[in-house]
């Protein structure tokens, strides 16, 4: 199943990618690597609706601070 034949932004071709996407929730923030497909074009990336569905359980852990699960790895900064 393709959710998308051809890129909504540029009309280029999908190919499906490991990507490592960034997700924030609170002061917490966890690296994942999920399947995305990608344009091979302008690297727009889409996402299935149960990888979407998976992003908000993570935020939500993140958010409530239940990361007992999650491997630390290392410390996350902001520079102003
Ligand atoms: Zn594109």
């Amino acid at each position: 199943m393709r959710l998308f034949e051809k890129c909504p932004i540029c009309g280029g071709e999908f190919v499906q990618k490991e990507v490592e996407k960034v997700l924030k929730g609170g002061s917490n923030t966890a690296i994942l690597r999920v399947k995305a497909e990608v344009c091979l074009h302008c690297g727009e990336r889409l996402y299935r609706p149960e990888t979407l569905t998976h992003f908000e359980e993570i935020r939500e852990k993140l958010t409530t601070e239940d990361v007992g699960e999650f491997e630390p790895i290392g410390k996350t900064y902001q520079v102003a």
